[in-house]
């Protein structure tokens, strides 16, 4: 751009304040996780609140509308495609929601948040829902005040879903959602009347060090920048945006067990080098994002499961692992390794499900979220709804509350509607992109079997990565797969891989 409009480029000093101090923040969350000494807590949740207070004010200051609106003008001549009119756009949008929601609203809500976190974790272990039914009760009715500032919705979960993806609702989901159930129930059920797989060689004793030594070199190698970013441990894996040049992921280490740091290490890899990819310029405003909850959640689960447990990859890397690992791994072949890291077996918790079930989790979740928000389930039937629908989902009974309704703690420090959702989006858009990919460089499958991906990775800077924030979710993939959101191609994925597999 040559000469900016001196409103835009006002509008642009207020937003790089904002971004300056959300990246605080997340350094010091970074900092929570990684660092910090149990004696700092307390301290720490005060300093983020001030924080997010002072971004609040930033954010929803009257010169921020009067500059939108000044600037209505210019934005109206400038094209939909460029990066002023899409930081425009989103800046809107976001001012627009942080103004409808009273600072005192948002006080009480994350005052009783935090009370309804602290019981639910005694609550849990204690396999105790009576604790927290009703903190989950007033969750559900503050849930549904929250939706209630946003008034023009068709259902009441919509409001709340739109706050992670953009654009998205349950008339749009919802179809989709039922679809993959109905095609995934069946095929688990096929699946449990075979025979296990043997995967005991994954859970043999891999010295930490070792471990991480061999997953940073494939992340090296795959082109996580580490002059840009950082590696480091903490016991819930998770990445964080500082800058686009600092950008920090975390892994965990089990030295019984081989393929979590692995899984784990590829799928945070997968937010960061979305994040390493953003366009440069965008670095202190709002477009230096993902698209959405869901598109970053398709960029983890690429790697770590489309790439991460295929054939083609393991091709080119169980040598080198095996190399690493001779005394554990010697005796086992490719075949066997690659079966066991795709070894379904449906289980209790979400998190630790395997790619075929997981899905059926996510949907189970959204499916109550709605049915709670709409007022046809009360909380106290919960946990009896929870395990009736899981029999019928999975096969299987959850013995207690802990391992059954208890175990996320996504409805106990946050509200209840859209947080789920984008898990599952993510799954299927993680399949309709790499399909978009190949389509135009069917040399990514051999790339990837010799251990080369700048193919795959260059297409995905250009395609996702460069926007950002910059277009909505089914923009994106619009634009990049010149469809709407289909779930096709994550069913083919599905049957193909676990058809071949399972004999099915
Ligand atoms: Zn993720």
């Amino acid at each position: 751009m040559l000469m900016e409009n001196p409103l835009f480029h006002e509008l642009k000093k207020h937003l790089s304040e904002i971004k300056s101090i959300e990246a605080v923040m997340m350094l010091l969350v970074w900092d929570q996780q990684v660092y910090l000494p149990n004696g700092g807590a307390v301290a720490r949740s005060r300093q983020l609140a001030v924080q997010a207070q002072l971004a609040h004010e930033k954010l929803t200051a009257p010169i921020i509308g009067k500059l939108l609106d000044d600037l209505q003008s210019y934005q109206i001549n400038l094209p939909y495609d460029s990066d002023e009119a899409g930081l425009l756009r989103v800046t809107r949008r976001l001012y627009e929601k942080a103004v409808k929601v009273p600072p005192a609203f948002k006080a009480r809500l994350s005052a009783h948040l935090s009370k309804s976190y602290q019981v639910w974790t005694l609550a849990r272990p204690a396999n105790d829902f009576a604790a927290v039914q009703p903190y989950l009760e007033k969750t559900l009715s503050l849930s549904r005040e929250y939706a209630h500032f946003f008034p023009d919705y068709a259902l009441i979960a919509d409001p709340l879903i739109d706050f992670k993806d953009t654009g998205m609702t349950v008339a749009a989901i919802r179809p989709f959602f039922a679809e993959l159930r109905r095609q995934l129930v069946p095929m688990i059920k096929d699946i449990r009347e075979q025979p296990l797989p043997d995967n005991s060689c994954l859970y043999r004793t891999f010295p930490t060090a070792a471990q991480l030594s061999f997953v940073r070199e494939v992340i090296k190698n795959i082109g996580f920048d580490f002059e840009r970013g950082r590696q480091d441990l903490s016991p819930h894996p998770f990445e964080s945006l500082i800058s686009i040049g600092d950008v920090r992921m975390t892994t965990r280490v089990q030295e019984n067990d081989l393929s979590q740091t692995f899984l784990d290490t590829l799928h945070e890899m997968g937010h960061a080098l979305y994040d390493q990819g953003l366009y440069p310029d965008f670095e202190g405003t709002p477009l230096a994002d993902s698209a959405s909850a869901s598109v970053t959640e398709s960029q983890a689960r690429l790697w770590e499961n489309v790439i991460g447990r295929s054939r083609y990859f393991w091709n080119y890397y169980y040598p080198k692992l095996q190399a690493i690992f001779q005394e554990q791994l010697n005796s086992t072949s490719l075949e066997t390794f690659y079966r066991a890291i795709n070894k379904v077996q449906p289980s209790l918790i979400r998190i630790d499900a395997d790619e075929m079930s997981y899905d059926l989790h996510v949907i189970l979740r959204f499916d109550f979220e709605l049915q709670l928000l709409e007022g046809t389930l009360a909380v106290r039937d919960l946990p009896e709804a929870y395990r009736e629908r899981f029999k019928a989902d999975f096969g299987i009974t959850p013995p207690d509350n802990r391992d059954g309704v208890l175990q996320d703690v996504h409805w106990f420090d946050g509200v209840i509607g859209g947080q789920f959702q984008s898990y599952t989006i993510g799954n299927i858009l993680s399949v309709q992109f790499y399909e978009a990919a190949l389509r135009e460089h069917p040399e990514i499958l051999d790339e990837i079997a010799h251990g080369e991906f700048s193919a795959l990775h260059n297409w995905l800077k250009e395609h996702i990565y460069r926007h950002g924030r910059k277009y909505t979710t089914m923009e994106l993939i619009q634009r990049v797969t010149g469809k709407s959101l289909t779930i096709e191609p994550y069913i083919r994925y599905l049957r193909t891989k676990y058809g071949e597999l399972y004999n099915l």
